[in-house]
């Protein structure tokens, strides 16, 4: 059997570390290839870029197929397990704890994106990745799918996996361009900032297990340490969130125009750290802004050599899709040969937090089905249908959440501020135990239950 998977994001190379894991290493008559448009993997995370929070039931995925890249990845982050909620007056409305390790064996992480990846290629055999390689299309042909490559150039595959984001051309194909991802009206700014810059009374303040997440009328600003605390240069990362009506110009960002209508936003918020010169959320906008200079600290020089100090994300939503595999095809041959995972599937917003932790499960879920029903009669259709049992209901729930939390950071009249800080507060007062749900997922015990149940 030959599998193609569409795209080398975090999504792509879990699926292929699960197939080759759960699959293809025991049995040498099936192959997995990956192609990724970009023409490098250094390419692939200065592009989607920035950092990111991965939450446990991510990490517990990651770590059942690759525990080494789990390792190289806990080694890399901070744990960012309490978040500090304040508002623009500098009130802080709450302290929560959000993924410790103590109760889900994996602590949250603030972590570069390009580090996540890096710990994914070890163990890539190279004849299987092709970067540089883009998919225009795919297509259900008898009992296979044509792989349609930019370049004119094309493939049978006997099953394809739609690891390609947001805009994917798979989920495309499938749907026949019914489904578009739209802006959606919220952008997100950021970038890192040495640690070493940041004024002595800010410094102070940085709980070494905190990230702070300020809520104002006019957007969200959150910071924290990115990588482990007291490791010898540290830097930190900043986002901004807020409504912009048009799409801004991701590929040529104006730093100035982008300062300006941060300082106008978030320069007048105050922190209980402020300075008498200058204000937490200024400054930081500022150091964020300014001109890269050549960094001491290895780290920065080698984020920086890409560019990477202001980043703009414009987010993206894409409609719920009816199914995520083409096992209801009208091509019975064909049927369960299309899958899409990841954001291809269901576009994750950045304020769930579990994209990319979504994305990692999707991946080991589906190739742990795979593995069950393979040999079956109709094993393809079953597994893909057995994925999308197990698998949309819990996406479901979790990007309602994640449409609430993206919400409270859109633009807001007083009473809808204080509204939402009170909510904030309530918030901070249950227990981390809310949070099972998202985060006390295992994907391995959620297939051997699903089986069980299915008496399979
Ligand atoms: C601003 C922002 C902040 C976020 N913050 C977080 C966070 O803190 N935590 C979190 O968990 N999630 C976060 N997310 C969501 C997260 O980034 C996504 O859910 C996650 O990256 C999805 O992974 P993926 O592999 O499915 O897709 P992607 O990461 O988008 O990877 C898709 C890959 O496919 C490749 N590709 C696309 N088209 C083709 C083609 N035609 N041919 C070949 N290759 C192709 C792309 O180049 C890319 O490498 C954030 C998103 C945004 C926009």
């Amino acid at each position: 059997m030959k599998i193609v998977i569409i795209g080398g994001g975090i999504g792509g190379l879990v699926t292929y570390h699960a197939l080759r894991k759960h699959l293809a290493d025991a049995d040498p008559s099936i192959s997995v290839k990956l192609v990724e448009s970009h023409p490098s993997l250094s390419n692939t995370s200065r592009t989607i870029g920035g950092g990111l929070g991965l939450a446990p039931n991510g990490m517990r995925a990651i770590a059942s197929i690759a525990p080494e890249a789990a390792a190289y990845i806990n080694e890399r982050g901070f744990l960012g397990d309490v978040m500090s909620f304040r508002n623009s007056n500098g009130r802080l409305l709450g302290r929560f704890n959000g993924g410790t390790i103590r109760r889900y064996g994996f602590g949250m992480l603030m972590i570069r994106r390009a580090v996540v990846h890096e710990a994914l290629i070890p163990g890539l055999r190279e004849e299987d990745v092709h970067w540089g390689m883009k998919v225009e299309g795919v297509k259900e042909v008898g009992e296979q799918v044509l792989v349609e490559y930019e370049d004119g150039t094309t493939e049978l595959a006997d099953l394809v996996i739609g690891a390609d984001g947001v805009r994917s051309v798979v989920q495309h194909s499938l749907f026949d361009g019914a489904y578009k991802a739209a802006y959606d009206g919220l952008t997100g700014v950021g970038g890192f900032i040495p640690f070493s810059d940041l004024s002595p009374r800010l410094q102070e303040s940085f709980d070494p297990h905190g990230v702070t997440m300020t809520f104002g009328r006019k957007g969200f600003f959150g910071y924290s340490l990115c990588v482990p605390a007291f490791t010898p240069s540290p830097f930190i990362q900043w986002w901004s969130i807020y409504e912009a009506p048009s799409m801004p110009n991701r590929e040529k960002p104006n730093k100035d125009a982008i300062k300006a209508q941060l300082l106008a936003r978030h320069g007048s918020w105050k922190s209980p750290y402020d300075s008498p010169d200058s204000g937490v959320y200024k400054s930081i906008i500022e150091l964020g802004c300014r001109d890269s200079e050549t960094p001491q600290n290895p780290e920065m020089q080698a984020m920086l050599a890409f560019d990477m100090n202001v980043l703009v994300l414009p987010r993206y939503v894409t409609p719920r899709l009816p199914c995520w595999t083409n096992a209801g095809s009208k091509n019975e041959k064909a049927q369960g040969r299309i899958i899409l995972l990841g954001d291809a599937a269901h576009t994750m917003p950045p304020d769930s937090g579990q994209g990319v932790s979504c994305a990692a499960e999707d991946a080991v879920v589906y190739a742990l089905l795979l593995k069950h029903y393979y040999t079956a009669p109709d094993g393809l259709r079953k597994a893909a249908k057995a994925y999308e049992r197990m698998r949309m209901p819990r996406v479901h729930r979790i990007l309602d959440i994640a449409k609430r939390n993206g919400d409270a950071k859109k633009e807001m009249g007083w009473f809808a501020q204080k509204f939402r800080d009170t909510a904030i507060w309530l918030l901070c007062k249950l227990p981390e135990s809310i949070h099972d749900y998202a985060f006390a997922y295992d994907s391995e015990k959620a297939v051997a239950e699903f089986l069980a149940k299915e008496g399979l």
